[in-house]
């Protein structure tokens, strides 16, 4: 079995930049599993599913067919024949996905995908469960935070045209959401190291997971 590196955390703590970069830097495959979650949300939206009746969305859980890239420089993300990339990261989808991910008939089909995806290894992973429930015998899980003002300028900064106080409430609402949710809460997993990417510099808090790797 090849490395497999669970990268788990609340929004905006730096998951998706540090598990590109390390993948990058040690030639491994790269799964964005949030990315399958906003994938299946466009598809509920994009069918005009009441994204808030659980039944609903558990009933059509099995239709959307997603293809997941796992280039760490271009991870593309499809859904059928429609690349949503783009898409996945609009307003509608950010404000629906958490009731769409605590739908466990949801969370079983993208775990099981992810665990094919992995295979053999050799991969970087990040989401919210994948030290708990998607890879718990991962060699390497690491559990990045960063101050919700932190995380919030982050984010702010990757989107144009937002402020902080807005996506600040967003975000609180979202970790809220998926930290107390019934199935697979957002939670540090056993054996996980904590490292609160604050006041480090993507390059710095990449160095560090690298070190642990090596340890
Ligand atoms: O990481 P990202 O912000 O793209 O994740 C979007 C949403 O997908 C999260 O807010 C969470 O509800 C859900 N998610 C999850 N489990 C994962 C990854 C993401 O429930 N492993």
């Amino acid at each position: 079995m090849g490395l497999v590196v669970a990268m788990d955390g609340p929004s905006g703590s730096g998951k998706s930049s540090v598990s590109r970069g390390v993948a990058r830097a040690l030639g491994l495959r790269y799964l964005d599993t949030g990315a399958m979650y906003r994938a299946v949300t466009w598809w509920m939206l994009d069918r005009g599913v009441d994204v808030e009746d659980a039944s609903l969305v558990a009933a059509r859980a099995h239709e959307p067919v997603l293809t997941m890239g796992t280039d760490p420089d271009k991870p593309g993300v499809s859904v059928g024949d429609t690349d949503v990339a783009g898409p996945i990261r609009s307003a509608e989808v950010t404000k629906a996905v958490s009731a769409v991910s605590a739908v466990p008939a949801v969370r079983t089909r993208l775990v099981e995908m992810q665990r094919e995806i992995i295979g053999d290894g050799g991969i970087v992973v990040e989401g919210r469960d994948i030290g708990t429930v998607v890879a718990p015998d991962a060699p390497v899980k690491i559990y990045l935070t960063a101050s919700e003002q932190a995380r919030a300028e982050r984010r702010t900064a990757e989107q144009a045209g937002t402020d902080v106080a807005a996506t600040q409430a967003d975000l609180a609402r979202r970790d809220r959401l998926d930290s107390s949710r019934a199935i697979s809460p957002l939670t540090r997993a056993d054996g996980a190291v904590e490292i609160d990417t604050t006041e480090y510099t993507l390059d710095e808090v990449i160095a560090e997971v690298l070190r642990l790797i090596n340890e």
